[in-house]
């Protein structure tokens, strides 16, 4: 019966696993290989907390927020035989802008942006802003071997994270403008800065998106680069808006700044975010997504960059029952995906049946990881 599963889908393969509730071997001449990352996103303190080592329910991975990183869990971590990757906050600052105020995006009529529900996007040109996240990169790079640094919030002034997302046109501050005329050699008429922003956006607006995504490909170049300085082995990571190429109007590009063509020659790992629930969906949508993205990108299985999704598991903006948490885990696995994550530790933590599914699918992946 297994030799009849399709190579290609190691998530149907797992779903019959579990459906089944036995592990049988898989083809020898299998080309696909089980996951690599079976990870959670957020400190594994509160799972520690209940005497739970990461080994027992599969993990092998952490993702953790760079601020909440510190020795004693990296040596625990280490100790349980798990990868550690820093989650880097990129271009959300809102307590910067506050002391920072020339880094404060601008829209196209001139003002300061409001924050976008919780997010507040600085500036991604400002050069003040640059070297301050750049040392802040460097300093986590030095302090910690870590396995790998995740990239968050790498776009601009926007809020995807919600059903009903929150889309700017920005950033219209000088130090934009001079940069978009400089890099694109065009001159911008003089006016006040709502007209200039209306003339860009009228006359010269495909130039204008490019050169964003240029912008937003630059910090993660910068940072492949820093990384390579100083943990040569470290994966660079991007969590990211899961949209396709034609929802909401081609915002993910247009508005955010991501262009996945670019993005792919320099980001080891991609990590889209697809977060069911709070984007208003339903858990089917994970495995679809994950398998769109896989082929919009064109990823071949054991090389790069790679697909290590994240799903939500935290109960927002209501309860994700256990059947949910079970299809949303297992559709990050689809496609070429070779990894996955779940939003949050806690949640699992703090749920016996979603820790049940976490152990259930973990322990079905590891177990076929050492038929490899
Ligand atoms: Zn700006």
């Amino acid at each position: 019966m297994i030799n009849r599963i399709p190579l290609c889908s190691f998530y149907a393969f797992t779903l019959l696993l579990l459906t089944c509730n036995t592990v049988e071997k898989p083809p020898a001449t299998s080309a696909h290989q089980p996951p690599e990352i079976r990870g959670i996103y957020g400190s594994p303190t509160p799972l520690w907390k209940k005497g739970i080592q990461l080994r027992d329910i599969g993990v092998n991975a952490i993702f953790v927020h760079s601020g909440s990183i510190r020795p004693e869990m990296m040596q625990r971590a280490r100790s349980e035989g798990v990868k550690v990757f820093a989650e880097f906050a990129t271009l959300n600052g809102k307590n910067y802008v506050q002391e920072h105020p020339e880094a404060w995006a601008i829209d196209e009529k001139g003002q300061r942006v409001e924050a976008a529900s919780w997010f507040m996007g600085v500036c991604p040109t400002e050069p003040g802003f640059r070297q301050h996240r750049f040392d802040q990169l460097r300093d986590l790079l030095t302090t910690f071997d870590l396995d790998g640094v995740w990239m968050d919030y790498v776009h601009w002034h926007a809020q995807f994270e919600e059903a009903e997302p929150i889309l700017f046109e920005t950033c219209f501050c000088d130090h934009c403008l001079h940069r978009f005329s400089d890099d694109q050699r065009i001159e911008i008429p003089p006016g006040t800065t709502a007209e200039k922003a209306k003339w860009i956006l009228n006359e010269v607006a495909p130039k204008w998106r490019d050169w964003r995504c240029q912008i937003i490909l630059e910090w993660a170049t910068e940072m492949k680069k820093i990384v390579g300085e100083i943990r040569p082995q470290a994966l660079l990571g991007l969590y990211h808006c899961p949209w396709t190429d034609d929802e909401f109007n081609g915002a993910r590009r247009d508005i955010l700044g991501l262009d996945y063509d670019l993005l792919k020659e320099t980001i080891d790992v991609f990590s889209p975010m697809v977060y069911h629930q709070r984007s208003g969906r339903q858990p089917d949508w994970v495995e679809e997504n994950i398998a769109w993205f896989c082929d919009r990108l064109a990823i071949q299985e054991g090389t790069f960059p790679k697909v290590w999704p994240i799903v939500q598991a935290h109960d927002s903006p209501t309860v994700v029952s256990e059947q949910d948490f079970q299809k949303v885990l297992l559709g990050g696995l689809a496609g070429c995906s070779s990894g996955v994550m779940m939003f949050t530790t806690r949640a699992v933590a703090e749920s016996e049946a979603k820790l049940g599914v976490v152990k259930s699918v973990y322990e079905q992946v590891g177990k076929l990881e050492s038929y490899r």
